[in-house]
């Protein structure tokens, strides 16, 4: 049987930093990963890293900033640290060599981004997910840890109350393999995949996340999904907040700029619920344009200039002529918002650690809470790294100390069975057909604007899914790349967390952030100032609430 001291599930920015911290603590490591670890959907963010780094901008201003977006569900303690951690975090990954864009004078280049009280984003180009990721790796690799690429997990193993270790599958040689860790850290990522419409890629399909539900550990606040504003047409891939952030208009197929009716005083660079609903709004009540793949608005660069537009948005251009066949420097671009992010996922505290001992998280599978409702554009990659060092500091210290852990055959073989069964049936459903239809329900049921009657036919929806997915059947029996079988893993885990994400947004009869109830339009603090907690059982989730922290950051009315 294979053994480590810390397993880290993802290869991500949250998954490296929190080997390197792991193994710079001294802990034997291990890195399991479905994707080359630079096939991280880390790789495909554009707009940039926040930090408040010059005289004119402040940590506090980051800090208020990032609990104003949040509305104010954000746990101030940790954003506090988070903010704090920004700058260092900055000048550390540029010593691990990210080239991030200059500006005139050789100081850093910052561009202004959604709910930002000043322009604090720093960026390579629209390529700085890459830039980390590439800088970061390069670093990690010059440690000692064992690499397992293109390993699924498939079930996180506890016993006597604590981690034992995860059993996973190589997709190269497809075979099933146990091994036995003292802690291990989920990094898995997005789970965007869940909705139809989304900017991210298809390997986001949340598995961490829906394996720490299954071993017991809590899931926070899963109803706070975000929508990006500015996704291209038909395709949902990203148009980057940094374009808004270089100046790009938003018009309504009237030529107006209707951000002036909904954010006055900031209009394209309100947060991102602000923008999305704006959006919806206006193609609702007949101001979009229309055509094949529905209704949209216009997103406009072209006063920028082609050269700013060609230097500062180099992949926008390259997205925008290579999958929707037109010239951003001369025509406007069609978007409408695509999912975007998970504000919830693994419940966690400031150091990663989860209500499981051994287990552990970070990244966009966790949920600290730093983002609350509605996560601000740059905070992401940041938090990345700040929680990902977390988690691996506490990662390694919990190993130093936990007894040995041990795994049983029977622990493989409850894992895998499902699996076996799939594959040996004669009659059952494709998990395409399973994860098409969850894509559209959760679309129409659980998007942008939610109500009671909604969200009740969706979650009646997604638990007939459920019982379909029980006669799941997997046609393909190759043993090498068998995709088939990943696909019926994947659409498994999305419906569970589709579930969480329903339960959630029906108990919560108040509107907060990225959370709009057209039923309860206003925010309730006397009743909902406090965080979702699903723990999975036979009949579904079962919900608690846990109190937001506070600090110094009384809650007011969020106008941008
Ligand atoms: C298009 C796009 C643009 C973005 N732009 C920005 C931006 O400009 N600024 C910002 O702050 N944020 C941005 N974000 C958000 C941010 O990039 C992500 O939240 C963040 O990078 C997630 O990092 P992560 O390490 O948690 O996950 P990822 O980078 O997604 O890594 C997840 C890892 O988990 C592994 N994994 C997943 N499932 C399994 C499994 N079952 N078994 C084994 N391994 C598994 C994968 O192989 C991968 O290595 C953007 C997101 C998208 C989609």
């Amino acid at each position: 049987m294979l053994r480590h001291d810390v397993v880290v599930v993802g290869a991500g920015l949250a998954g490296q930093r929190a080997a390197l911290a792991a193994r710079q603590a001294g802990s034997d490591v291990a890195i399991v990963t479905k994707l080359h670890p630079l096939r991280s959907h880390s790789g495909a963010a554009q707009g940039g890293i926040n930090a408040a780094m010059g005289a004119e901008d402040s940590v506090d201003t980051h800090i208020y900033d990032t609990v104003k977006g949040s509305d104010y569900l954000g746990d101030q303690d940790a954003i506090e640290f988070f903010c704090q951690s920004a700058g260092p975090t900055v000048v550390e990954m540029e010593h691990f060599g990210t080239i991030f864009s200059r500006s005139d004078d050789g100081s850093l280049a910052r561009r202004a981004f959604g709910g930002a009280g000043f322009p604090r984003t720093i960026y390579a180009a629209d390529r700085t997910g890459l830039a980390l990721l590439q800088g970061l790796w390069e670093h990690l690799s010059t440690e000692q840890f064992t690499l397992y690429p293109e390993w699924d997990l498939l079930r996180i193993v506890v016993r006597e109350g604590r981690v034992q270790g995860i059993v996973a599958f190589d997709r190269t040689r497809g075979e099933f393999a146990e091994i036995a860790a003292k802690s291990v850290v989920i990094a898995t990522g997005p789970a965007g995949r869940i909705y139809g419409r989304t900017t991210n890629a298809h390997s986001c399909t949340g598995d961490g996340v829906a394996a720490a539900y299954d071993a017991g550990a809590f899931l926070k606040d899963m109803e706070f999904v975000q929508f990006h504003p500015t996704a291209l047409l038909e395709s949902s891939i990203l148009i980057t907040e940094g374009a808004r952030g270089e100046g790009a208009y938003l018009r309504n197929a009237t030529g107006e700029r209707f951000m002036s009716r909904y954010a006055p005083h900031v209009l394209e660079l309100a947060s991102r619920d602000v923008v999305s609903r704006a959006i919806v709004t206006e193609v609702a009540e007949g101001r979009g344009f229309s055509g094949p793949y529905g209704g949209y608005v216009h997103l406009e660069l072209m006063h920028l200039g082609k050269e700013r537009i060609e230097s500062r948005l180099q992949e926008i251009c390259d997205y925008c002529r290579n999958f929707a066949g037109i010239d951003p420097v001369t025509e406007p671009i069609p978007v409408y918002p695509a999912q975007h992010y998970m504000m919830g996922g693994v419940g966690t505290n400031i150091r990663g650690e989860t209500n499981l001992p051994g287990l552990f998280s970070a990244g966009e599978a966790a949920c600290v809470s730093i983002h609350g409702a509605n996560r601000l554009g740059g905070n992401s990659l940041l938090e990345t790294l700040v929680f990902g060092k977390e988690a691996g500091n506490a990662a390694a210290k919990y190993a130093a100390s936990a007894p040995a852990t041990s795994l049983r055959d029977a622990d493989l073989r409850e894992a895998v069975d499902p699996l076996r069964a799939w594959s040996s049936r004669s009659d059952g459903e494709d998990p395409s057909v399973l994860r098409t239809e969850m894509q559209a329900t959760m679309e129409r049921y659980a998007g942008i604007y939610r109500n009671e009657a909604d969200l009740l036919e969706g979650l009646r929806r997604i638990r007939a899914l459920k019982d379909r997915f029980e006669k799941v059947r997997v046609v393909d029996s190759s043993r090498v790349y068998n995709l088939n079988l990943t696909d019926a893993v994947e659409a498994g885990h999305m419906l569970e967390l589709a579930e969480t994400i329903f339960v959630g947004a029906y108990a919560r009869t108040e509107s907060r952030g990225a959370h709009a109830r057209t039923d309860y339009p206003k925010r309730d603090d006397a009743h909902w100032m406090r965080h979702t907690l699903a723990q999975k059982s036979s009949t579904g989730p079962q919900l608690s609430y846990a109190p937001v922290a506070y600090t110094r950051w009384e809650p007011k009315e969020r106008v941008y």
